[in-house]
């Protein structure tokens, strides 16, 4: 058995190198950028008009109620302008390129406009007012996005700005998620008395679209020599398996001993936390086949993806991930020398996250997680743990 820590530091030493392809921007959001980004002009390209108003010299403004005469209208999408008297001013439209001849631009609320004159009605003019200055944000060139940057839609502004349509991210593995046990049946059947639908498949596959990890599904019976037969052909497609069932002491978990026999080297079985005790993690020798067998609880399947898995992909494409926290907001004891990952619904009141327990009748109760946003981390040395005091949050739901 091995601790939290230990797990978690075994599964994230196991990394092989992630294939790569290209995706169309739109449909990029959540991967996770495989090159870098260079600005392929200035940002801004120009030196562009920030406010609908007036362009001026700011030098030949002295006084409030001064008029400038209206010499011509700028408006954005055509070529600059050249203010020839300076005394005179150009009206601008944002996102226009400033003209020629001008260093300050004031707006429409600060003027007053009449028979072709504006007349200005601030007190004071600054060089470069109102104006986004050419290469302010970067220059052509430099780096925008580095690769390893997980992509947002304010990524994919840049990356439309630069004429990019399609831009190259890490590919997920060939995965398999793998249910097992002879009391499932299909979520279209009707099941009887002894049996239950099977529903790990569907949450891990829900949680890994999530991502943008598109995965094949599979069952096994329990029955070894099947077990081993069927994984010996999942093994031979897919990269990483993702198994749930059949890993803890029961008569009928083979899969850890068919795993062992089929060359995929256990780096540990059970690790000391609540849910998800008897996860079994492996790989072959040469890394390239990697496999978490998670435990077939529905509970402890979805912290485990959530705790160990996902961060794990995102180590292979080289994000780390975030550490957040959270304030219990009531005191739990919990006396196994366990880590113990209680189910949290997070509020989050006068810029403090806090996690409300929720009772729960152990690792099964899945029904449970509907109405919780994630699992409070309460460390295995301690046994009591007091209201206020802050502990690592496993969210999977967005917190605000
Ligand atoms: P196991 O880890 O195979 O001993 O399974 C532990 C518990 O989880 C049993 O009550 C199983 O019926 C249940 N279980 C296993 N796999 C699934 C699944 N895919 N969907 C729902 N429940 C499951
Ligand atoms: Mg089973």
């Amino acid at each position: 058995m091995v601790t939290v820590q230990e797990a978690f530091r075994i599964v994230q030493s196991v990394t092989g190198k992630p294939g790569v392809e290209e995706v169309d921007i739109v449909t990029s959001t959540g991967r996770v950028l495989a090159e870098s980004i260079y600005a392929d002009r200035d940002f801004p390209p120009f030196n562009r008009v920030a406010m609908d108003g007036i362009a001026v010299q700011a030098d030949k403004f002295k006084t409030r109620g001064q008029v400038f005469p209206i010499e011509d209208i700028q408006a954005a999408g055509s070529p600059p302008l050249i203010l020839k008297d300076q005394n005179n001013c150009i009206e601008v439209m944002t996102g226009s390129v400033l003209p020629k001849n001008t260093n300050a631009v004031i707006r429409y609320e600060d003027l007053e406009i009449k028979d072709g004159k504006a007349k200005i009605l601030v007190e004071k003019i600054e060089r470069g007012m109102n104006i986004h200055p050419q290469s302010q944000d970067a220059k052509q060139g430099e780096v925008l996005l580095m690769a390893g940057k997980k992509i947002s839609a304010a990524e994919v502004a840049l990356l439309a700005s630069i004429g990019k349509k399609s831009v190259y991210v890490f590919a997920f593995p060939r995965t398999a998620v793998v249910s097992s046990g002879d009391e499932l049946v299909e979520i279209d059947e009707v099941p009887e008395l002894h049996q239950i639908r099977k529903s790990n498949s569907y949450t891990l596959q829900a949680a890994m679209k999530e991502m943008g990890w598109k995965s094949e599904s599979f069952h096994l019976t329990d029955d070894k020599e099947l077990v081993k037969k069927n994984l010996r052909t999942i093994l031979e497609i897919d990269d990483v398996l993702i198994l749930s069932g059949g890993v803890s002491k029961g008569k009928f978990d083979f899969i850890p001993e068919a795993l062992e026999e089929l060359g995929i080297k256990k780096l540990f079985h059970q690790v000391s936390q609540r849910p998800g005790k008897p996860f079994w993690f492996g790989a072959s020798a040469d890394k390239t086949k990697i496999v978490f067998a998670l435990p077939g609880n529905p509970v402890s399947t979805f912290l485990c993806f959530h705790k160990y898995i996902k961060p794990w992909i995102m180590n292979c494409f080289g994000v780390s991930s975030k550490h957040i926290t959270a304030r219990l907001a009531a005191d739990v004891i919990f006396a196994p020398p366990l880590t113990y990952f209680l189910q949290v619904r997070t509020e989050l009141k006068d810029g403090m996250l806090l996690a409300h327990p929720k009772g729960g009748g152990g690792s099964g109760d899945f029904a449970n997680l509907k109405d919780v946003d994630g699992f409070l981390e309460l460390p295995l040395e301690k046994s009591a743990f007091n209201a206020g005091e802050a502990y690592p949050l496993i969210s999977f739901r967005s917190i605000v």
